[in-house]
């Protein structure tokens, strides 16, 4: 039996190995170079394509992470800050608090890093196999708003429902009206215990009931979100104004 490289390429393809197909050409000729036995060469074919997909996936879901920028865990100065000490920081890129469902509240003044952590955290997160996504509060209230009528923001939103960890920055800088209110609890509640929430704010939760207007909804939200919590109170002086540049010396 003979088949020719090309009707090989495309026996993988029918196998849906695309990756080792494209490859083939390449792998073939190492293999001969480099005398690889049967069993060195079928490994190197089936974990070229496990490799290759891994990545597509991790680039998948990275670009459908939408963050702001990409700053790691490992980029936060954690010496800059008294809030956070280094075991927490070990125990947060664990994930075990995700597995779990457990949400994490990020509080304090602007500056103190509370969306760098959410963003390392969430490039950890994918790193790891979860699919995240990042959400600004004021793009996510025009996302539930809209949901109903148009096409894009129905998948953001079955997208939204579907990731492991959602992370809401900002939350409650602006106020809800009841209507509003009563779709961001709706969406609170199937999240609930299905994945984990990242909030970031600069109000304290006892503050949040104000701005979600109607008390009643205000209290069943409030009950979903802090039930399964870590709470980070991070109350440094602002590291953007410590290291500000200035251009008076
Ligand atoms: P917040 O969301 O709390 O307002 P940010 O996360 O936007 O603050 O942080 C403001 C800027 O300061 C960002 O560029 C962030 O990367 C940087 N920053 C804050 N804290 C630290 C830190 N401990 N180490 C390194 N960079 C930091
Ligand atoms: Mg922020």
């Amino acid at each position: 039996m003979y088949t020719g490289l090309e009707e090989l390429q495309q026996v993988f393809k029918q196998l849906r190995l695309s990756e080792v197909s494209s490859e083939l050409p390449l792998l073939m000729r190492q293999a001969e170079q480099q005398s690889w036995t049967y069993h060195e060469f079928l490994t190197h074919l089936l974990t070229f394509e496990v490799n290759r997909r891994e990545e597509k996936n991790k680039e998948k879901r990275l670009k459908w992470a939408k963050f702001p920028y990409q700053k790691s865990l490992e980029d936060y100065d954690i010496n800059e800050q008294k809030s956070i000490t280094e075991r927490q920081m070990k125990q947060l890129k664990a994930m075990h608090w995700l597995e779990q469902q457990y949400n994490l509240i990020l509080l304090g003044p602007p500056g103190v890093g509370k969306t760098h952590i959410a963003i390392g955290i969430g490039l950890e997160a994918i790193e790891q196999g979860y699919q995240v996504m990042f959400l600004p509060m004021g793009e996510l209230m025009t996302i539930l708003k809209t949901s109903e009528y148009t096409r894009k923001s129905q998948i953001t939103l079955n997208r939204i429902k579907q990731s492991d960890l959602i992370i809401i920055d900002d939350l409650m800088y602006i106020a809800m009206d009841q209507r509003e209110a009563n779709q961001f609890f709706h969406l609170i509640n199937h999240l609930y215990e299905r994945s984990s929430i990242i909030l970031t704010s600069n109000k304290s939760p006892d503050q949040w009931g104000e701005l979600l207007g109607d008390e009643g909804i205000a209290t069943a939200i409030l009950d979903r979100l802090l039930h399964r919590v870590e709470v980070i109170q991070m109350n440094d002086e602002s590291y953007r104004m410590k290291n500000r540049e200035s251009v008076f010396k």
